[in-house]
């Protein structure tokens, strides 16, 4: 696929008017770019949700008071003795098995040598040529076409604290003052690195989203975005087609959900061009995104490995991972995506767009399986969660997880439509009902009078009244004009305000109404 490809938007992408100049350029671009290849590679960082950082016993927390879990170690202070945690290790190698990368047999912790202040010991404790995964795969199935992207490595380091900036616009250039937090430092941080073989902003999103699936299947984090244990940073050129030789890459930081992923790509990648086409050369850099400004801005100079002076940490030895160990660990894995996947396509008949949307989490293939322990119509229970479970979720910013209406709610919502009790067009009404105020389908619909009217008799009765009042109606249908018919159900379900069942409706006027038209 070329660039001119990938660029492409999707019309109506979005509404937010800087986004559509965006677009609109995006657009203009797709057809001059096509003499371009864009390469993408992902670093992706995922807080570990162990219960105690990786070198310390202090918790691990989110959203607590700043610098209420910190103890002398994850600050640095001098004399301290790192401890390596177990559990974050054995993540980490779930991780790599997950990704059919080759478990090392010796890992080693580096130091990796900076100054900045949201790290106390002016070293972070990271991983160079001895990481714990080696290598592997992640296969990404994108609408028409699989793309396989390479694993390079899947590492472990320690995260660092974090820095609140005070003044305007809460960054760094503009603030009167930091305040630094350190709960965060020492936190276990698995680093996954793809290979460059990232093809399009789509497909980067793709790739984020299937490993996210996947860490979320194994239980290793909570990988939320916005925020922060799951952080993407993006590295991408371009090349002109056929060329064998990598272009200069930019690496983009600072994206918190997969929309800022692709945006700032497909910016980066129109800012390129621009350079590229111009004579001008892109230059190795960090950028961050600017999500209030849908741009990415120059950060600093790219910083090389030798610059961090990385050495063997002294006070840590390196660890053998045995075979038994990892045999272990792999005869322990969890099902994963694809497996889980495939599973409910055999088992529930889930088209395959269900079957992925129900594995893009655990969370959302968990609530399915749970419906269908009580319901037997997984299609119409995929319809619901792809409709307006997923509307509403989205609408109030919720995970499947913390859904109001439970999976046992819904399979039960889902009878009382099987049953005709009621209609799907006031399920939707209960629906919304039960979302908002927690309460299960049957007290609503009793509440409601909701209550369909499938009574025979009682449907007989409202076609009959119908049927009297419209006698032009049934003329014209008589004489072949079959949308007559349309009229006259909309005219008894108005009579029942929506309450009659539109099946019998349809198959008591057809009963009153011989022939011609037929
Ligand atoms: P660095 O020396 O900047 O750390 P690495 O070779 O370690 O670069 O790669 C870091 C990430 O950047 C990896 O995900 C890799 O796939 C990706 N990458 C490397 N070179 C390029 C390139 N020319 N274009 C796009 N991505 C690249
Ligand atoms: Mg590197």
């Amino acid at each position: 696929m070329g660039a001119a490809d990938c660029l492409r938007p999707k019309s109506g992408s979005s509404s937010d008017p800087i986004h559509v100049v965006h677009y609109a350029k995006i657009n203009r671009m797709a057809e001059e770019i096509k003499d371009y290849e864009v390469v993408i590679g992902l670093e992706i960082h995922v807080e570990l949700n162990t219960q105690s950082k990786m070198f310390c016993d202090s918790a691990v927390s989110f959203g607590d008071p700043p610098n209420t879990h910190v103890c002398p170690v994850c600050l640095g202070l001098p004399g301290t003795l790192p401890v390596i945690n177990e559990k974050a290790v054995e993540y980490t190698a779930l991780i790599g098995l997950a990704v059919d990368s080759r478990i090392t047999e010796v890992t080693q912790f580096h130091r990796k040598n900076y100054f900045y202040p949201d790290m106390p010991k002016n070293y972070q404790i990271s991983q160079y040529d001895r990481p714990i995964c080696d290598g592997g795969r992640v296969v990404v199935e994108m609408d028409d076409y699989t793309r396989i992207v390479g694993i390079t490595r899947v590492h472990l380091e320690e995260d660092t604290g974090k820095l609140i900036h005070i003044g305007k616009g809460g960054r760094i250039a503009e603030a009167d003052y930091s305040l630094v937090d350190f709960n965060r430092a020492g936190t276990p941080l698995a680093e996954i690195v793809t290979e460059p073989d990232i093809r399009s902003p789509q497909e980067a999103r793709a790739f984020a989203q299937k490993l996210r699936s996947i860490l979320l299947h194994l239980g290793v984090s909570d990988c939320n975005m916005e925020e922060g244990s799951m952080r993407c940073d993006a590295n991408v050129s371009l090349r002109r087609q056929g060329d064998a030789e990598l272009g200069t890459k930019t690496e983009i930081k600072n994206m918190n959900s997969f929309r800022a992923l692709v945006r700032a790509l497909e910016y980066e990648i129109v800012r390129q061009y621009e350079l590229l086409e111009t004579g001008d050369r892109v230059v190795q850099e960090t950028r961050h995104w600017d999500a209030n400004r849908n741009i990415t801005t120059s950060l600093r100079s790219k910083e090389e490995a030798h610059d961090y002076r990385y050495f063997a940490d002294p006070d840590l030895v390196p660890i053998e991972l045995s075979r038994a160990w990892v045999g272990a660990l792999k005869a322990g894995l969890p099902e994963l995506p694809d497996a889980r996947e495939a599973r409910l396509i055999s088992t529930f008949g889930l088209p395959a767009y269900g079957a992925r949307f129900m594995t893009q989490s655990k969370a959302h293939g968990d609530y399915f399986e749970t419906i269908m322990d009580h319901f037997d119509d997984a299609r119409i229970a995929a319809n619901w969660m792809m409709g307006e479970l997923a509307a509403h979720l989205n609408a109030s910013n919720r995970d499947i997880a913390d859904s109001p209406v439970t999976p046992e709610d819904l399979a039960e919502m889902l009878i009382l439509i099987k049953d005709a009790v009621i209609s799907g067009k006031m399920a939707k009404d209960v629906f919304k009902e039960m979302y908002e105020t927690g309460k299960a389908a049957p007290g609503i619909v009793e509440a409601k009078g909701l209550k369909q009217i499938s009574g025979t008799d009682e449907v007989a009765a409202l076609v009959d009244r119908v049927l009297t009042e419209n006698p032009k109606a049934v003329e014209e249908y008589r004489s072949g004009k079959k949308q007559a018919l349309g009229f006259l159900v909309g005219q008894v379900m108005a009579l029942s305000r929506g309450q009659a069942n539109p099946g019998l409706v349809n198959e008591a006027l057809r009963a009153r109404l011989p022939n011609k038209a037929r």
